[in-house]
């Protein structure tokens, strides 16, 4: 017995705690259901219905911007598919079981199958709907409700917009006698025809013919257009979406367009906006977007209290023209005939609109502008270029006057010296002489003194006379056949007394005994004797000089290497210019006028050769010739016993040092 009272306690207890809990459950869920303001969305076609979506999609970003408290509550009743009474009875039925009394706020039917059907729900005692403010779109004035649903209801009446339409097909295809129908079978497709019907009966009787190509199915479009087949002075206009016979799919509207000018060539016009990004030639079109603003303004003033039949019905915004860009030159449109309000679709951002031989003048008058431009950077260029080379010009001529000033200058000096050593010298002996008191040695060392002095004013107008000849055009090689090595290990022996006064060391090196050639000896001698006299000149005591010979790719390579005081790179190019010397002659601490590379450089170039210069400043300097190897048999070979000793040459260029 305790089992079973307990058993039954527990049962009440249980059954309570359920009585209890099922409201709260519920006030769950209708709380759900209240938060926010529901609005119940009916489309009459299916989703995806392209002017249906565009209104939803404005209304979302509406909501978005404005109202995030407004639920939509989406319901696509496919009216042209199934448009019968049992269809309708059934699809009541539905919505009455999916949004009980109290769920829905408002309804918004999108278009007119779907107003039809609801709006004498709003009147209906027994309905779920009754009462329901509803607003509307796509309802044409000729089926306003009565009194007593216009208290129930708000919206936006179609505007037949055809004779727009029609406006604009002969604006752009003036001499238009024949046109196309291409509508789908439904109210849309009914009310689209009626509105053209009407629009041609009024204005055009007689003038034009119309062919109603009316389906659902893409295959009977394109059957019937075959059978009407090319007719001048036709065009088409194409309302609503098409479905595939078999699979009763939907045909992208892109792809029925490509595919329709197959069977038409005639230029293609809508009023639907489903094919306003296709390739059909244009449209009279108004864009759901613009709708579900006003819709969107309406629910919310409903949700803020105000009763519907304070909101005032108002007609849809008007159609506007659309013209895709590429159309205009396919169909051979005059672009002046477009007008102005008219929208280009696809217009890339550089292209204009106009007939294309005011395209080709303004490519040709921009080509020449782009030309003109050019030529005028071009000949800028070239003015500023002459001027540079002018000025630069003008800047080497200031360079060079100065060189020379400084040339003789130097030069005086140059010759002062030696000279007035020379007549110091020689009047000493005159002294000595006249006292008798002069020995032999003495005697000597001086003779050694002017000889020395007397070789530095002759080395000096030697250089002197050859860059005169060299720039004359005059300077002249006298070629003979030797062996360059015993020629070159010659004077470098004979420098090596010049070098030992300031303790260098001096290494000769050649990788061949013997290499013949057919060279100046006596200029050669010249050349290597300055670039060696220049290493002991500017390399420190106890420095050292290398000579380095050989043959390489048929050529004759002489390197003159110093580890002395170097020469700054910005001057490395201005020591072959003649009367160029780094150090200016108040600071320098060496001897020189100047024209020793200039003349080597020369020398070089007269044999085919070159002369080049790698160095870093208090590191060294290497001088290196290179002298292509010629062997003229005609020519005598050298004789030293018939030229000027060698010594001699030695004496004249290390006269300097
Ligand atoms: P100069 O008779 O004055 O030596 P060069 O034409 O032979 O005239 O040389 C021009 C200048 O080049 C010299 O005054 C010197 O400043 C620089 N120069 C030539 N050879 C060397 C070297 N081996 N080391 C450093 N400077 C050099």
């Amino acid at each position: 017995m305790l089992i079973r009272r307990g058993l039954k306690l527990y049962i009440l207890i249980f059954i309570f705690t359920m009585i209890i809990q099922i409201p709260m459950f519920k006030v769950d869920a209708y709380n759900i259901e209240q938060k926010g303001f529901n609005v119940l969305v009916l489309n009459s076609y299916h989703q995806g219905h392209n002017w249906e979506s565009s209104i939803l999609d404005g209304l979302n970003t509406y909501i978005k911007e404005n109202d995030k408290n407004i639920n939509l509550k989406v319901e696509y009743l496919d009216f042209r598919n199934n448009y019968n009474k049992e269809y309708i009875k059934s699809l009541k039925l539905m919505l009455e079981e999916k949004y009980p009394k109290g769920s829905i706020d408002a309804i918004y039917t999108v278009n007119d199958e779907a107003y039809e059907i609801l709006n004498k729900e709003v009147l209906n005692k027994n309905s779920n709907f009754y009462k329901i403010p509803l607003i509307f779109s796509g309802v044409d004035h000729k089926i306003d409700g009565d009194k007593y649903e216009k208290e129930y209801s708000a919206g936006i009446y179609h505007r037949d917009d055809t004779l727009g339409l029609l406006g604009f097909i002969s604006d752009l295809t003036p001499n238009v006698k024949n046109i196309n129908l291409i509508i789908e079978n439904s109210k849309y497709g009914d009310s689209v025809q009626s509105e053209i019907d009407k629009i041609l009966n009024t204005y055009m009787k007689d003038r034009i013919n119309v062919e109603y190509i009316r389906s659902n199915y893409t295959q009977d479009i394109y059957k019937q257009l075959s059978k009407i087949g090319y007719k001048e002075d036709t065009v088409n206009i194409i309302a609503g979406e098409f479905q595939d016979k078999s699979s009763e799919i939907y045909i992208s509207p892109k792809v029925l367009i490509d595919k329709l000018k197959k069977y038409s060539t005639a230029p293609i016009y809508s009023t639907d906006s489903t094919y306003l990004n296709t390739s059909i030639l244009g449209g009279h079109m108004d864009i759901g977007q613009n709708h579900a603003k006003i819709i969107g303004k309406m629910i919310s003033q409903i949700k803020d209290g105000v009763k519907i039949n304070n909101i005032d019905n108002v007609t849809e915004p008007v159609a506007q023209g659309y013209i895709t860009y590429k159309s205009i030159y396919e169909y051979k449109i005059d672009p002046l005939a477009i007008d102005e309000d008219i929208n280009i679709m696809n217009k890339p951002a550089y292209c204009i609109i106009a007939p294309t031989w005011v395209k080709i003048l303004i490519f040709i008058v921009l080509f020449f502008i782009f030309m003109l431009i050019i030529f005028l950077i071009q000949t800028l260029a070239r003015n500023k270029k002459l001027k540079q080379k002018k000025l630069e010009e003008q800047e080497k001529a200031i360079e060079r006057d100065r060189l020379k000033s400084d040339f003789i200058v130097n030069l005086s000096h140059e010759l002062r010296t030696p000279i007035n050593i020379i007549l110091g010298t020689s009047k000493v002996l005159e002294n000595k002489a006249r006292k008798s008191e002069i020995d032999g040695a003495y005697l000597l060392s001086k003779i050694d003194n002017i000889n020395q002095n007397s070789y530095r004013i002759l080395k000096i107008s030697n250089n002197v006379i050859d860059i005169t000849k060299a720039e004359a055009g005059m300077f002249q090689l006298v070629l003979e056949n030797c062996n360059i090595v015993n020629i070159i290990e010659d004077v470098f022996e004979s420098s090596i007394d010049f070098a030992k006064r300031k303790n260098i060391d001096m290494i000769f090196d050649t990788k061949q005994e013997e290499i013949k050639i057919s060279v100046d000896v006596f200029q050669i001698q010249r050349l290597i004797l300055n670039l060696l006299s220049n290493a002991i000149k500017f390399t420190h005591e106890n420095g050292i000089i290398k000579l380095i010979m050989y043959k390489k790719d048929n050529k004759l390579i002489i390197e003159v290497k110093d580890n002395g005081v170097g020469i700054a790179q910005d001057k490395i190019s201005y020591i072959f210019q003649r009367f160029y010397q780094v150090d200016s002659l108040y600071t320098r601490k060496n001897e020189g006028s100047g024209i020793g590379l200039c003349i080597s450089k020369e020398i070089a170039q007269k044999h085919g050769g070159t002369i080049e210069v790698e160095s870093k400043i208090e590191k060294g300097s290497t001088f290196r010739v290179t002298i292509p190897i010629n062997l003229y048999e005609n020519l005598e070979d050298y004789d030293p016993s018939k030229t000027i000793v060698t010594s001699n040459i030695v004496d004249l260029e290390m006269s300097d040092i």
